[in-house]
């Protein structure tokens, strides 16, 4: 008996919710038309204060120009290594052997640091100070080289352990400076508060490098330090990194790290 109630009560509130939902179909067909919406075009519904937007001031690294010229960020630092250079001819072990440029960026990260791409920011630094001070574009022609582009790029001996391949070494000249070096290097001696040592020991370029205890750097005339990056006419600047501040070690070309320290995709 419980179970019949029980039966009949749920019919009925099926039917009922049934009928209804026809029911409702039924007047909104009756009341559904299409009519266009009449409203002028200054019409306000509320009249809200208009909202202003506080700008806030960038970060430090959010502003993308210094000056007129782009702020040089790591990423200008990538290989210059494509795949469409022509294989080269190397001398190794008694034997000339082909070799193929690396791929190039879509191929291979910047040396990494922490999980994290890194360059040595005292490059970055000392490369916007000049492009503040002379308001004029640094060209970097070779900043992180992998050790197949290093190889392509400089197959001497010396080469292959060369600091651009952990991202502690940077090549450069500046528009509207190119035949005009000394300016650049007296404004990088600027940076410092202490003048600049100089030595004769770091390179085979004819101009003694100046250094100090963070960074080293070298002027190459046109005939000097050509190399596959290099290969333009004008004198260029090498810096390279001596003593990372952050850490406070001595910076020195390291095999691990220039082999295995960044990721081949
Ligand atoms: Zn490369």
């Amino acid at each position: 008996m419980r179970y019949t109630l029980l039966l009949l009560t749920f019919s009925t509130l099926v039917s009922c919710s049934g009928l209804e939902k026809s029911e409702e179909k039924k007047v909104r067909s009756q009341n559904f038309m299409i009519a266009p919406i009449q409203r002028q075009s200054d019409e306000i519904l509320f009249n809200y204060p208009p909202i202003s937007l506080k700008k806030r001031a960038p970060y430090p690294w959010e502003a993308k120009h210094i000056g007129k010229q782009l702020r040089i960020t790591k990423e200008f630092f990538r290989c210059r290594g494509s795949i469409l250079s022509p294989p080269i001819q190397i001398h190794r072990q008694k034997d000339f052997i082909y070799h193929q440029d690396c791929g190039g960026t879509e191929l291979h990260s910047l040396p990494l640091k922490n999980g994290e791409e890194y360059i040595y920011p005292i490059l970055i630094k000392l490369l916007n100070f000049v492009q503040e001070k002379l308001d004029r574009r640094v060209i970097i022609t070779c900043g992180h080289r992998c050790p197949i582009h290093n190889l392509y790029a400089d197959p001497s001996k010396k080469g292959q352990t060369s600091k651009h391949l952990i991202g502690a070494e940077v090549d450069f000249y500046v528009e509207g400076f190119e035949q005009n070096p000394q300016a650049v290097l007296d404004t990088l001696f600027s940076y410092y508060e202490e003048p600049l040592l100089r030595t004769l020991t770091l390179t085979d370029a004819s101009t003694p490098s100046w250094y100090n205890k963070e960074v080293a750097i070298t002027l190459f005339h046109p005939t000097e330090g050509r190399d596959f990056d290099n290969d333009h006419s004008y004198p260029y600047l090498s810096i390279q990194v001596r003593y990372d501040r952050n850490t406070k070690e001595a910076v020195q070309y390291n095999w691990h790290r220039a082999h295995n320290g960044y990721i081949k995709r």
